[in-house]
């Protein structure tokens, strides 16, 4: 990262760990955290648990002090109502969520969700005081076919769209072919989508909240490939997710250097 934007390393649980394995994991990923050598307080460490887990998380956290944030992994578009089975941003305030991650792939793709249905859900988290992070990514296919930003470029306007007057949001490119595959992006590749992302926030929401922002990685993030993404002016994260359920691994990563 460059522009004293702070790193964020976030990992992304999935539907990995209840809530008894999420309260072992975080005390141990905490421990190992203030044992490493690497300054962690110019550093956003953040867990992404199942909603089911995250009362206890919070309660931990807030109780233990532990230098850590923590999210939800979705949220719903909607305020209140007949909604079976959605959680909304009122909600997760109550609990004191400070992220959101909106728009991941695996939402996209295995629960329909649209670009339309994301913005509502941004504006919605917006609306709460959570900050959203937006995940952007294109396929194999996309990339293909439309070269390697036009398809993030066009999620990041659309999921924009009804939240012109956001300050705080994180963005998280994650190239599907990357996801869970092995495979992640080379450095220069996350940097050149990522560059092009801050263009869209500069235009979207001005160049003030575009510098401010953090764009992160994803896409088979590991604590042997951290540094070069680190090292990219225009990546200033990450976002784990298989990797993130093991502690030796996720606090190698988020010593990155
Ligand atoms: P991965 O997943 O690190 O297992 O590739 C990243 C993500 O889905 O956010």
């Amino acid at each position: 990262p460059t522009g004293g934007r702070v790193p964020f390393i976030a990992g992304n649980w999935k539907m990995n760990l209840d809530h008894l394995q999420a309260i072992a994991f975080v005390q141990k990923l905490a421990w190992s955290l203030k044992d490493a050598t690497h300054d962690y307080s110019a550093t956003e460490v953040v867990v992404f648990p199942p909603f089911t887990d995250l009362r206890s998380v919070q309660t931990l956290i807030s109780a233990d002090k532990l230098e850590l944030g923590f999210g939800a992994q979705d949220v719903s578009e909607h305020e209140s109502g007949a909604y079976t089975g959605e959680i909304s941003a009122a909600f997760l305030k109550a609990l004191e969520t400070p992220y959101v991650i909106v728009g991941h792939s695996e939402r996209r793709t295995l629960h329909h969700e649209t670009d339309e249905q994301l913005a509502a859900k941004v504006a919605a988290a917006v609306k709460h005081g959570i900050v959203p992070v937006i995940c952007v990514g294109e396929t194999a296919e996309d990339l293909e076919k439309h070269g390697p930003s036009a398809v993030p470029v066009a999620q990041l306007r659309a999921a924009l769209a009804q939240a012109a007057d956001a300050k705080d949001i994180v963005v998280a490119y994650e190239p599907v072919w990357a996801i869970g595959s092995g495979q992640a992006a080379t450095p220069e590749q996350a940097e050149q989508v990522a560059a092009q992302l801050r263009i869209v926030l500069s235009e979207v929401l001005g160049e003030d909240v575009a510098q401010a922002t953090r764009v992160l990685y994803g896409g088979s993030v590991k604590a042997a490939n951290i540094a070069g993404f680190m090292r990219q002016p225009n990546v200033d994260g990450a976002l784990v997710g298989g990797a993130s359920l093991d502690i030796a691994e996720f606090s190698g990563i988020a010593q990155f250097l």
